[in-house]
């Protein structure tokens, strides 16, 4: 989600504008990181900085209300902004290549190599962000390798993932790395109680976002919430049909089946990571949730067996058509009382 007050990363916003002033940054930019930490809002505010009237990226000139609200614009004078799309959520090569959209229509006025090599505009430069570069595939990769090799004098790619082992190697290996790190939790928070979110959830949206905004939509989070509680009662030992619910794709979702499992799949991992870390004598990441999890924690059972079957589930999402049976499976590996 789009946050125009996002105040963290300070340091290194800082530190790419002075580059680009200077004339010291690269053509092609990879911003890597956990998801929902602001590293689109970052790669934005760069484009912003120029349209700003005050070029600060204030966020209440004219030119920055362009870059604001739910619906961002697919291109500006100095911006081309591409993202997946359809139920596939993959970067199409007609994308890249024409600039049209699913249906075919023109989302830009020219193809994404055609627009970088224009002049930009003056004070400017051209900012190319791709949004979840990881799913671009491999022919629209590979048609915009040379690009990314040398984008024209003023042009510049932001690619922008948390899945960059995903991304092609000839891809990753033309662009220079910019880590980001998860927010501290008192600036993400801060960003949520601007938002209208109470007090009483702050702890499990803490917990759950672990220095992310992946959280911001109150429904995805009850749903992260509930998936939490589903793992806990089926390793305490209820049944998949009573308890299994909240894990299985909801129909009426954007997302494609494979990607809403990932959520779940990804809870299920820091719920037995916990688990270890009691163990251990360390303090759980859920912290909200520590009682239940002490209590299992305090019970034998191997958490290997589920580890693997989670990550197992994990590298076959893409291409996994039946959740239910795959969820199943996670869940019979688990640990029985
Ligand atoms: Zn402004």
């Amino acid at each position: 989600m789009f946050s125009p007050h996002l105040a963290g990363h300070r340091a290194l916003r800082q530190r790419l504008l002075d580059r680009l002033r200077d004339g010291r940054i690269r053509g092609s930019l990879l911003f890597t990181g956990p998801e929902g930490i602001g590293k689109r809002r970052v790669a934005l505010e760069l484009a912003q900085r120029e349209i700003c009237l005050r070029r600060t990226a204030c966020g209440e000139c004219e030119g920055c209300r362009m870059l604001q609200g739910e619906d961002l614009p697919f291109e500006l004078p100095n911006l081309l902004r591409i993202a997946p799309e359809g139920k596939a959520g993959v970067i199409r090569i007609d994308q890249i290549r024409e600039g049209l959209d699913s249906s075919n229509q023109p989302r830009f006025s020219r193809g994404v190599i055609e627009w970088a090599s224009l002049a930009p505009p003056l004070g400017c430069h051209r900012w190319i962000i791709i949004e979840e570069a990881h799913r671009l595939n491999e022919s629209s990769g590979n048609i915009l390798l040379k690009t990314l090799e040398e984008p024209p004098e003023g042009t510049h790619f932001i690619l922008v993932t948390h899945r960059p082992e995903a991304l092609l190697q000839t891809i990753r290996s033309r662009c220079e790395r910019i880590p980001f790190a998860p927010l501290p939790p008192e600036e993400a928070w801060a960003v949520a109680r601007r938002q209208g979110w109470d007090e009483a959830d702050r702890p499990r949206w803490e917990a759950l976002g672990d220095g992310s905004l992946r959280f911001l939509d109150e429904a995805i989070f009850r749903r992260a919430e509930a998936q939490v509680d589903a793992w806990i009662a089926l390793l305490g030992g209820r049944p998949f049909t009573e308890a299994g619910d909240a894990l299985l794709p909801e129909r009426e979702s954007p997302l494609a089946q494979g990607e809403q499992l990932r959520q779940p799949l990804e809870l299920l991992l820091r719920v037995l990571a916990d688990l270890a870390r009691i163990r251990a004598g360390e303090a759980p990441s859920l912290e909200p949730w520590r009682g239940a999890l002490e209590a299992l924690a305090a019970r034998s059972g191997d958490l290997k067996a589920p580890q693997e079957a989670a990550l197992d589930a994990l590298r076959h999402l893409p291409r996994n058509l039946s959740p239910e049976p795959l969820l199943r499976e996670v869940a019979l590996a688990l640990p029985r009382a």
